[in-house]
């Protein structure tokens, strides 16, 4: 997709003291590629390849460290594995209940939602999380 964001991502990286492994690198120019929103297995699959060294356990190690500077940001849905969506803006999820599927869409962020929760509740708001569920097309066409 876009070399510009991959350039950005190194910089800030760079930026964060983070230390540029050519592993880093591929983990990262495939998670700006994907958009499966992919898991650290699907990685691992992806990378093993190039990489005979590799380990699911490396691939985490690297996840936590872009997630620890925000660049990326990990969903979790109860007990399957995380899957992981490098952070260009925010946006929002249309998950499929037949195959998984995660699809992006935007739409303006719903700050009313954080600050009247903020005022129902006293808390001190920090993000929120909406996601839609349904069937996708594929899986539509197939049923
Ligand atoms: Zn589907
Ligand atoms: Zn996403």
């Amino acid at each position: 997709m876009s070399e510009s964001m991959l350039q950005e991502a190194v910089g800030r990286l760079k930026e964060s003291g983070v230390r540029i492994t050519p592993q880093r690198h591929a983990v990262l120019e495939y998670l700006i590629n994907s958009e499966i929103h992919p898991t650290a297995d699907d990685i691992y699959k992806a990378l093993e390849g190039k990489f005979p060294n590799m380990s699911v356990a490396t691939v985490y190690n690297n996840l936590r460290v872009f997630r620890e500077i925000g660049l990326i940001r990990e969903l979790t849905y109860g007990d399957a594995s995380s899957r992981f969506d490098y952070n260009t803006s925010n946006h929002y999820h249309i998950i499929c209940t037949t195959c998984g599927k995660i699809v992006d869409f935007h739409y303006p962020t719903l700050d009313e939602v954080e600050s009247l929760a903020e005022q129902v509740t006293g808390f001190e708001v920090s993000h929120h999380r909406m996601e839609i569920y349904g069937t996708c097309a594929d899986c539509k066409t197939k049923h």
